[in-house]
């Protein structure tokens, strides 16, 4: 017998000495070197480029054994890249048209329509719901089926605890809650001296709102105040002086026709699908993801922290490390399949520097049932792993209730130096699955001087620090797909 035994174990040891599935660094670097070469110039979405990442990463998904869910794998979506204004935009008042660019411009967001309807004044458009504020500009006034004109910026206020970051998304969100036609948004004197509208931007996220919201030029406003013996810088003054709101129904009315076409461009997540082999637990999943999408060439608006450079954005850390590893990782636990009991879905995720478009698209068409998803797994930046410096974080480690107890047993058999931060928001593609109560991790290395410029390359990658992160990341996923329960609890 114990011959027997022991023959048995030196088999076993050969055996394991050879062909012990492991993950491939070099494999790892192989991708990054080419997701982030020059000749991907960025992989910005709906680009050239953007669809020859997503056709390397299925290929890869499908050669590690994965199973292409949606279309071959491609989970399409549109995201904006451009918008024109059709030719009868018009805002008329007393029937006399004004000039579109020059006296008003619909929003990028503005809704099309078309309305006459009455000009209610409603100063900044703040009430007291928002953030606990005392300032209410909507009090004894009713805005329900009116064109409001809007200050933008907050009143000088001190005395009314008022968030002062107000944004303009803010106040469309309050003055559709108070069931108002439409938005005219003009700039008070103070903050705007010289009376000129807005420049107009689409990010690729942009959507249309539900009400026309329109910006004016403040001589335009006083056209529509006049009969109220009212001017925007005289109300802008009282406002601030008298310390309160100063809202009122004008005489007049205004017509209003909004039409604006988007140009879109095709992108999509790329889905494969590791089923395990347990009957009953192949219907639960754990979700593995990483954006494989980054910031073009740069340039005003792109994110970029460079904006004034045209360049090619490489993004090797940010974030082809995270693709490089998830492709590394399915090709991994596809060796050991047998070991696993929930199923693992391994997306890499497009638009998600332009605003989680990917994310939030998937969430929302989820491919799998949504409620046995039981955590989601994150890699955002794993390339720079300053070990000294402790750089590496683990997000999420208090969003699940075994999280604590799992994690802790992997680290002393998995020794690695992580901060483990509880949170589960941080502005990366696992925050719409937190926000639907999933259960979320998110490895990530720390920002750097090179994040979101032309220098973020592979050769500044730390790819014996990538290993350490996919070795325990593995051990994450094994444990995850095999522990019974995974509870969310809100943190
Ligand atoms: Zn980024």
């Amino acid at each position: 017998m114990i011959l027997k035994k022991l023959i048995y174990g030196l088999f076993l040891i050969s055996i394991n000495a050879f062909s012990q599935p492991q993950i491939s660094i070099d494999n790892v670097s192989f991708h990054i070197e080419y997701l982030a070469s020059d000749s991907m110039r960025g992989r910005y979405p709906g680009t050239h480029e953007d669809e020859e990442a997503a056709k390397y990463i299925a290929n890869q998904f499908k050669a590690s054994g994965l199973k292409l869910l949606a279309d071959n794998g491609y989970q399409h979506f549109d995201i904006t890249t451009d918008l024109f204004y059709e030719k009868n935009n018009t805002l008329s008042i007393k029937k006399i048209n004004v000039e579109l660019f020059f006296d008003y411009i619909p929003a990028a967001f503005s809704a099309n329509d078309s309305l006459t309807s009455q000009v209610v004044f409603v100063g900044y458009g703040i009430d007291d719901e928002y953030s606990g504020s005392t300032w209410n500009d909507y009090e004894n006034i009713s805005a329900k089926n009116k064109l409001l004109i809007i200050i933008e910026g907050s009143p000088r206020s001190s005395a009314t605890n008022l968030d002062v970051n107000i944004s303009i998304y803010d106040k469309i969100e309050i003055a559709k809650k108070k069931e108002c036609a439409g938005i005219l948004f003009v700039s008070g004197k103070e903050q705007n001296p010289i009376d000129k509208l807005p420049p107009i931007y689409i990010l690729p996220g942009t959507h249309q709102e539900k009400i026309p919201i329109v910006y004016i030029t403040r001589n335009i406003a006083d056209k529509l105040l006049r009969k109220n013996k009212e001017t925007i810088e005289h109300l802008e003054k009282k406002i601030n002086t008298e310390n309160k709101a100063h809202s009122f129904e004008t005489m007049s009315n205004l017509s209003l026709v909004t039409n604006i076409r988007y140009i879109k461009k095709s992108t999509h997540n790329v889905v494969g699908l590791l089923e395990s082999t347990d009957s009953i637990m192949k219907k639960e999943y754990i979700v593995v993801g990483a954006h494989y999408d980054h910031l073009g060439i740069g340039g005003i608006l792109s994110g970029s922290r460079m904006p004034d450079t045209i360049a090619v954005h490489n993004g090797a850390d940010d974030n082809a490390s995270g693709v490089a590893g998830i492709i590394e990782l399915a090709k991994f636990l596809n060796q050991i399949k047998d070991t696993l009991r929930r199923s693992i879905v391994f997306i890499a995720f497009s638009g998600e520097e332009e605003g989680l478009i990917g994310s939030k698209y998937f969430i929302t068409n989820p491919l799998i049932p949504k409620e046995n998803i039981k955590s989601m797994l994150n890699f955002d930046m794993i390339g720079r792993f300053d070990e000294e410096n402790k750089s590496f974080v683990l997000g999420g480690a208090k969003t699940a209730v075994e999280y604590e107890f799992l994690l802790k047993g992997i680290m002393t058999n998995t020794p690695i130096n992580v901060q483990l931060i509880p949170e589960g928001t941080a502005p990366s593609d696992h925050v719409y699955f937190y926000l639907d109560k999933i259960p979320v991790l998110f490895f990530h290395t720390g920002l750097h001087n090179d994040y979101h410029t032309p220098f973020d390359d592979a050769s500044k990658i730390n790819y014996a620090g990538i290993e350490k992160i996919l070795d325990f990341a593995s051990e994450i996923i094994i444990n995850l797909s095999r522990t019974e329960k995974i509870r969310c609890s809100t943190y």
